[in-house]
């Protein structure tokens, strides 16, 4: 193996290297549009185009694709191969500015929700030059945007690139007229801590839940599951570690930061961390990570499983959007410095980002809201389904003191004695960790807890920008022009602060008091994706992402429809592969076990009247009754899903129907299932067990 330093980004066409292809001149024009988002002239994508193929194919590729990420959750490419014929029945490797600047994939086979119904079916790519290209696979992958040959947005890439942009313009005024003229460009910069599970391919071959779903619809509890905590940072077994040191190298050539790699809670579950990048970026990176994941896990004979909740019992999987913003002059704007007191702009964006959570903690949990996700959020575990946030002592402390207009004074950073002369003093962050909170501000930074692990983070993202956007927007309003700026200051900080302080919660959010506590404060608690999307066509909701030109109205209708949609398409399957498996795998097991119980009987009975047989029949009578409950809900839920078509035409109506109904009737089958498993020898389950599944790698 090269040495990681050659190694990392080896695959990108990255600054570098374009710095070493392009010719001075359209190296610059190009910069330009990268740092400032100048438009590129068709002569530079040109020239720019010819380098890039030549650069491709020199890493082995014979294709490019424009990559880009539609509504389906996952990432598209179409493959094109560079050959043109040369008029002598030869050929040549082209590729063109034009090809690399626009691509038309026909749009009508991605979601598009209704939007698409009037228009034309043609969807146009356009190339994302913020976003390196990279070979992959013999491909060269252009990253871009996907939109409808009206210009109606169909992707994630978009409305986040436009979110970037909004709070990059507002939050520059804010700066400029807090004095810091240099600033002419912000960022928001993303670390996405990714988990997962990997398990063995062969146990996974046996389950068409997992291969339908990406989840468990069956299976009782092993006997051992995370209660030791024996997993978390645990040793990292061979199989897996070989795993994990072919993704990381597979991941540094695309130049994608991969950082730390740990065991998590569950059994069989794991975590990567990413150093941060621009959003976009981290982006893009992160659906390549997702991907690799899985790719890789193959070629070990493993399976990763990207599911929110791949096993009853355990923890699920999901991710932490770590994100911040920082400006063109390397400045972290969430950095509170050594005095938060006296660091006013801190306070200020401290203060638009909680009035921005507050005002729209609906779009927040929207962002996050999938099928998988409802398993963790609001079930117990993972942050809960209600918003709040955390700042830690020190900065809550200090919110209070502005809202109660006394003087605070920070307690400095204090120095962590260990006690022990041979290990080095440290110095004590100045937030302990609070895992429980959604929304917890982590030094210099805001960790958004409540992603489930398969989420697109771009979602979170759009909607994190966006809202502090317009809060910033409405704060220059309120300062533009005041004489005196400082006391303007202070007291639109006190009055923020005062106003949103019913979203700051430094407890525990797991406790059962907090949901009370909560509801007193007024702040909502969304359980499901059915509930939680209704909030997205709010009057509120619209006029923010209209005027912050994110989203037309349409859009976000359209939006709301394709995520309704694809949930009750999800449990659809889930409750039609659960119908599968109850009829042509359980219910015959079962029966065929509980035939040769009653053989085992009869013959001991024939044998001799003394041999006890209670077991055998006890074990019966259990068995067929439950048999019979399972079959009578089996039958209930088949029904369910026949009644569910009755709603097509209202996506709300119908994942309603889906949640409230389905999901309820696939609860209770799974239980009698899961209690029947229990008692069926092994030989006769059709399915690998938990134990096997969770231990088996
Ligand atoms: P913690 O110990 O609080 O988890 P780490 O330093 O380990 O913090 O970082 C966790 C994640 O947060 C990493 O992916 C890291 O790159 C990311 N991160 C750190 N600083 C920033 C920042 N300014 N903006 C966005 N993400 C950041
Ligand atoms: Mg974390």
């Amino acid at each position: 193996m090269a040495k990681v330093p050659e190694l990392f980004g080896s695959m990108v066409f990255n600054d570098q290297t374009m710095q070493e292809r392009l010719p001075k001149s359209t190296y610059k024009a190009l910069k330009k549009t990268i740092q400032n988002g100048e438009p590129l002239d068709l002569s530079v994508a040109n020239v720019v185009a010819s380098a890039m193929k030549d650069w491709a194919i020199e890493k082995g590729c014979t294709h490019y694709t424009h990559w880009f990420q539609p509504m389906t959750g996952i990432t598209a490419e179409k493959h094109d191969s560079f050959i043109s014929p040369s008029g002598d029945g030869q050929i040549i490797m082209e590729f063109s500015g034009k090809e690399l600047v626009k691509g038309e994939p026909d749009a009508s086979s991605f979601p598009s929700g209704g939007i698409r119904a009037t228009f034309e079916a043609r969807g146009y790519t356009t190339w994302d030059p913020t976003s390196y290209a990279f070979a992959k696979d013999g491909t060269l992958y252009i990253p871009t945007a996907f939109c409808s040959y009206t210009g109606e947005v169909l992707d994630k890439k978009t409305p986040l690139l436009r979110s970037m942009e909004r709070i990059s313009t507002e939050a520059v005024k804010i700066l400029n007229l807090l004095g810091k003229s240099d600033v002419t460009r912000v960022t928001t910069t993303v670390g996405p801590e990714q988990e997962y599970f990997l398990i063995d391919k062969e146990m996974y071959d046996q389950r068409e839940d997992l291969i339908f779903t990406g989840r468990t619809l069956f299976g009782a509890k092993a006997p051992k599951g995370q209660e030791l905590d024996d997993h978390y940072f645990g040793t990292i077994k061979t199989r897996v570690a070989a795993f994990m040191k072919e993704l990381d190298e597979e991941l540094w050539k695309l130049g994608i930061l991969a950082k730390t790699k740990h065991n998590e809670v569950a059994p069989s579950q794991h975590e990567l961390a990413p150093i941060f990048s621009t959003t976009n970026i981290a982006t893009d990176h992160n659906e390549l990570t997702m991907e690799l994941m899985k790719k890789i896990a193959e070629r070990h004979n493993l399976v990763c499983l990207l599911h929110e909740k791949p096993f009853a019992g355990v923890n699920g999987s999901g991710k932490h959007n770590n994100w911040s913003i920082s400006t063109n002059t390397g400045e972290n704007l969430l950095d509170p410095g050594k005095a938060p007191e006296n660091n006013i702009q801190f306070q200020l964006f401290l203060a638009a980002i909680v009035k921005a959570v507050h005002e729209y903690q609906d779009l927040l949990r929207i962002s996050v809201a999938s099928a998988g996700n409802d398993h963790r959020l609001g079930a117990n575990e993972a942050p809960p389904a209600i918003i709040s946030m955390y700042l830690g002592d020190e900065l809550g402390a200090l919110v209070d003191a502005i809202i109660a207009g006394k003087d605070y004074k920070s307690k400095g950073t204090e120095r962590m004695k260990t006690g022990v002369e041979v290990l080095a003093d440290f110095k004590k962050d100045n937030s302990d960790r609070n895992r429980t909170s959604p929304f917890a501000f982590t030094g210099n930074k805001f960790e958004f807890r409540a992603l489930g692990s398969s989420l697109n983070i771009a979602c979170p993202n759009i909607m994190l920008n966006t809202m502090v956007a317009e809060v910033l927007s409405e704060f220059y309003a309120e300062l533009e022009g005041k004489e005196d700026l400082d006391s303007a200051l202070k007291a639109l900080i006190k009055n923020t602060f005062t106003e949103h302080q019913a979203i700051i919660f430094n407890g525990n959010n797991y406790a059962d008091e907090w949901v009370e506590e909560a509801e007193r404060r007024g702040l909502l608690n969304l359980k499901s994706l059915p509930e939680a999307l209704a909030h997205y066509i709010d009057k509120k909701n619209l006029d923010l992402f209209v005027k912050n030109k994110i989203y037309s109205e349409q859009e976000v209708h359209a939006r709301y429809e394709i995520e309704l949609e694809n949930y009750s398409k999800q449990i659809n399957i889930e409750a039609l592969t659960m119908i599968d498996m109850a009829k042509k795998d359980i219910i015959p097991a079962v029966t065929s076990f509980t035939r040769e119980l009653t053989d085992t009987a009869l013959s001991k009975k024939a044998l001799s009247d003394a041999i006890p047989t209670t077991v055998e029949e006890n074990l019966i009578i259990s068995l067929s009754n439950k048999l019979v409950c399972f079959a009578k809900k089996t039958a209930e839920l088949e029904e369910a899903v026949i009644k569910a078509t009755e709603y097509e035409g209202n996506n709300l109506a119908q994942a309603t129907f889906f949640r409230e109904t389905v999901f309820a009737i696939m609860q209770e089958l799974r239980a009698v299932g899961d209690s029947m498993e229990t008692e069926t020898s092994a030989e006769y389950w059709p399915y690998p067990s938990y134990a096997e599944l969770l231990f088996g790698v």
